[in-house]
């Protein structure tokens, strides 16, 4: 029986996973709680899209001022360099197909998904008009750090805020209801992505983050980022294994909205 057949337990949960692929979309969103979240969760799914001509957006929420191990850092400056290091990072992605890279700016750790930073959101999802939104897994069990909950939340909560015309009628635009929602990390995936070809884009991409080096990566040599990136590689190869594809991005699909 094939692993993948509907009804039996993936690899992660128990959830059937469908190998079936989205279109690629005319524009995407990716809301991430901190710089290079996007990157890990769907790096390889926007760097495909991005090269059969979807526009890809960022929005990261916090400034990742936390971002370090050195106790004596220029918080100020280290959320400035972080900032640098996204939009390389998306322009590593998407090339010229790079949209735009949008900071809310809340203190790392600190991110709350209350009603004033929900309709931030629900502004910059009317504005940027995106078909398809994805975000962290809000749902995820025993997920430790708050920041990567709420930013869940906001991308969630902020569809509905940005597609109900009665929401925030103060932003003065006009509604706009995405396609699809994808929501990486979920216990539950029940959609896989193959991004064979673009695992390479997507280590490229995590590499323009160099200030997570240390603390993120694990890696301040060349030999610890080859390992690094051998870690990444296994991984996906672990998520497409079940599907026949090389390398996967899995996610739960919410095409109802
Ligand atoms: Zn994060």
């Amino acid at each position: 029986m094939a692993a993948n057949e509907p009804g039996q337990p993936g690899p992660l949960g128990p959830s059937p996973l469908s190998a079936t692929e989205l279109d690629t979309p005319s524009s995407a969103l990716a809301v991430g709680a901190h710089p290079d979240d996007v990157e890990f969760g769907c790096g390889g799914l926007l760097a495909k899209w991005a090269a059969d001509g979807c526009i890809v957006h960022h929005l990261v929420c916090t400034d990742g001022s936390k971002g370090t191990w050195d106790p004596d850092v220029d918080v100020a400056a280290l959320a400035q360099r972080r900032e640098v290091e996204q939009r390389e990072a998306a322009r590593r992605l998407a090339g010229a197909n790079a949209g735009e890279v949008r900071f809310l700016r809340r203190v790392d750790g600190e991110l709350d998904s209350d009603l004033d930073t929900r309709g931030e959101v629900a502004r910059i999802i009317r504005e940027l008009r995106p078909q398809v939104v994805l975000g962290h897994d809000p749902w995820k069990r025993y997920r430790l750090h708050p920041d990567h909950r709420h930013a869940g939340r906001l991308a969630c909560e902020g569809i509905v805020a940005a597609r109900d015309p009665h929401f925030f009628r103060d932003h003065g635009l006009v509604h706009h209801r995405p396609d699809a929602l994808l929501l990486w990390e979920a216990d539950t995936p029940d959609h896989a992505e193959d991004v064979s070809a673009f695992v390479d884009t997507k280590l490229h991409a995590l590499a323009a983050h160099e200030s997570q080096f240390e603390s993120t990566m694990k890696a301040v040599d060349e030999t610890q980022l080859a390992a690094f990136d051998q870690r990444i590689r296994n991984r996906l190869g672990d998520l497409g294994r079940p599907y026949d594809m090389d390398a996967a991005e899995v996610f739960k699909l919410i095409a109802d909205l």
